[in-house]
């Protein structure tokens, strides 16, 4: 094949990013590897991406002339950030390649519409009712409580969420939205969490990254473990050819993840998607032939996809800035004991250069790799009690 049949965005090029968060750092140190210069638009002057990008175009995200410079400066863009506006994504999108596009990015950004794309792939969700009028508030099944009102925008790591066990719970916590648009779930028993990311090009040619099993502490994730027998072979087919169909139905370009409740009678049923790589994915920097962030960067600049090749069992744990305090003291934050963990083999530490720990506030994961998974485990667990994260680690 020669160069004049597959067009791609060739090393030297430079790819942009909308955010400046710590995806957006991993995706431009990924695309540095691969020879790509990077542009960051983020209106934080001291971002985690516009810290290592070549370029940092400090505005915010709905700034026309700041859109405008970061369309000069890169010859393709993604995002890394779900709530960038789609109105955003389509300015650029008249003057650059985009991906994922705006139409993808605006059903992941809302719950009402994602869950009727979900159920338009032939994929089953939560059961649910969308709430945007006192109607329909009134007219909510007894079934669906004790439930989950969730706003169908702008909620990550479980905030804008509130659990409702009784009507009169329910109209209060709707009226504590402000009378946002909301959908309320039905509280499920879970057996556990796992997700599936995806990678598909502009010629609709699709990759998988193993399906990862997630365990979530208080709304956020804390720990991802992927090897061979994580979960049933049976739902792990099931889980990765639902996250195909709901990728082809949006015609998608770029990374996608989309997140899975198995329930205790062993039903599995779709809970969100992120139109981008994600933080359950992150194993795959150090345990996967091929990282998200390299899918990331292969979807954008038009390079051929190829299937990622896990080389070994993983674990990834999350860093939040807890470990930055002792209990209590949340005046004087300490730095953990970085080089204890690294002490412990097939330790690999990931710090996203933040300036400020807060509680919370993801400040970097930790991969464990290891020959086996016992063996993984145990320097998990190793490194769980040094760093003074709840132990055991899977439940
Ligand atoms: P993020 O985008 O960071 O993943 P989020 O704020 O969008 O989080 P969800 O993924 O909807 O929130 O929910 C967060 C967590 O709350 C889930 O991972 C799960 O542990 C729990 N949860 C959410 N919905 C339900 C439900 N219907 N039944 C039981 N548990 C649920
Ligand atoms: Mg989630």
């Amino acid at each position: 094949m020669s160069d004049a049949v597959t067009p791609y965005l060739r090393p030297g090029s430079t790819l942009g990013v909308l955010g400046g968060g710590q995806l957006g750092r991993m995706f431009a140190q990924t695309a540095q590897r691969m020879g790509y210069f990077t542009a960051v638009l983020d209106p934080d002057a001291d971002s985690p991406a516009g810290r290592v990008s070549h370029h940092h175009v400090h505005a915010d995200y709905t700034d026309v002339a700041g859109l405008a410079r970061l369309a000069g400066l890169a010859e393709a863009i993604t995002t890394e950030f779900e709530n960038v506006p789609a109105p955003s994504l389509e300015h650029l999108a008249a003057a650059r390649p985009v991906a994922p596009g705006a139409a993808a990015v605006a059903i992941a950004q809302d719950r009402i519409r994602e869950k009727a794309h979900f159920i338009r792939c032939g994929v089953a969700c939560a059961p649910h009712a969308v709430i945007e009028t006192a109607a329909q508030l009134d007219a909510v099944a007894d079934e669906l409580l004790p439930g989950i009102l969730k706003t169908a925008r702008l909620g990550y790591d479980g905030k804008g969420q509130q659990r409702v066990a009784t009507r009169a719970q329910l109209a209060a916590a709707w009226e504590a939205t402000g009378g946002v648009p909301c959908v309320l779930e039905k509280l499920l028993p879970l057996d556990f969490e796992c997700s599936v990311i995806v990678a598909r090009g502009h010629d609709g040619q699709m990759v998988h990254l193993p399906p990862q099993r997630n365990l979530h502490r208080d709304g956020i994730l804390a720990v991802t473990e992927v090897h061979p027998d994580n979960m049933p072979a049976a739902l792990a087919e099931r889980a990765i050819a639902s996250t195909r169909s709901i990728a082809e139905g949006l015609a998608y370009v770029g990374v996608l993840c989309v997140e899975y409740f198995v329930l205790a009678d062993g039903a599995m049923v779709v809970n969100e998607m992120a139109p981008r790589p994600h933080n359950s994915g992150h194993w795959s920097m150090d345990a996967s032939d091929v990282s998200q962030f390299e899918l990331q960067v292969r979807t954008l600049a038009g390079l051929p996809l190829t299937a990622p090749r896990q080389h070994s069992p993983a674990l990834m744990l999350n860093l939040l800035g807890d470990l930055w305090f002792e209990d209590g003291d949340d005046a004087m934050p300490t730095e953990p004991p970085w080089a204890d963990v690294l002490a412990l083999p097939g330790t690999h530490l990931h710090l996203y250069g933040k300036t400020a720990a807060r509680r919370g506030r993801k400040m970097g994961h930790l991969n464990i790799t290891g020959a086996d998974i016992a063996t993984v485990r145990a320097t998990a667990d190793f490194a769980a009690a040094v760093l003074g994260l709840p132990i055991p680690l899977s439940e």
